[in-house]
C-alpha cells in the first residue's frame, strides 16, 4: 500500500465526527493485518451468534470467549491473503477502525511486531489548530476497540 492510500481525505476532527456517527466508511486495509494480532479478540455470544459455528474460539483466563491465536500471535483465522472467515468474522473485527486511533494521535501496538498504519489526515479547512475541537471530540469518544455505530468493513 503506498502513501496515497494511507491518506484520509478529511481532517482528523472531521474524521472522528464521522466515525462517531458510524459514517466513516470502510477502512482501506490493503495488505495490513496488524489488528489480527491483538490478544483476546472477543467473540460475542449475541452479536456473533450466527457466526460462532465458523469461528475457532476458546475461553481466556477470565472465561471470556475469544478467538484462538496462532503461536506467532495472529488470529487462527488469518491466512496468507487475509481473513479466511471474512463473511463470518466477529463484530469487533467488522467494526475496528484504526484510523480513529490515528486521528487521536495514537498508534496502536497490536502485537510485538504489529502496529497500526500511520494514517495521514487532510489539513483543516481554514487552517488553525485542531486541538480545541479535537479535545472536545476526544472527550466524547471512549477508547474502545470497535466503532460505536456499527460500521461494517
Ligand atoms: S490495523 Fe487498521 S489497516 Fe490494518 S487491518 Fe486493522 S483496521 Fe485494517
Ligand atoms: S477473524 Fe479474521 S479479521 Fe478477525 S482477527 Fe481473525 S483473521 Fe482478523
Amino acid at each position: 500500500m503506498d502513501n496515497a492510500e494511507r491518506s484520509v481525505n478529511c481532517s482528523a476532527p472531521d474524521f472522528l465526527a464521522a466515525w462517531w456517527r458510524g459514517d466513516a466508511g470502510p477502512v482501506p486495509c490493503g495488505e495490513c493485518s496488524a489488528c489480527c494480532y491483538y490478544a483476546g479478540i472477543p467473540a460475542d455470544k449475541k452479536r456473533d451468534r450466527r457466526h460462532l459455528p465458523y469461528l475457532l474460539t476458546e475461553r481466556d483466563r477470565d472465561g471470556e470467549l475469544v478467538l484462538q491465536q496462532r503461536a506467532d500471535g495472529a488470529c487462527a483465522h488469518l491466512g496468507e491473503h487475509g481473513c479466511t472467515v471474512y463473511e463470518h468474522r466477529p463484530a469487533v473485527c467488522r467494526n475496528f477502525d484504526c484510523r480513529a486511533f490515528a486521528a487521536m494521535g495514537l498508534v496502536e501496538h497490536c502485537g510485538p511486531n504489529q502496529r497500526t498504519p500511520d494514517w495521514e489526515f487532510a489539513a483543516r479547512e481554514g487552517g488553525g489548530s485542531w486541538f480545541g475541537p479535537a479535545a472536545r471530540t476526544l472527550g466524547e469518544v471512549p477508547l474502545v476497540l470497535g466503532a460505536p455505530a456499527g460500521q461494517d468493513r
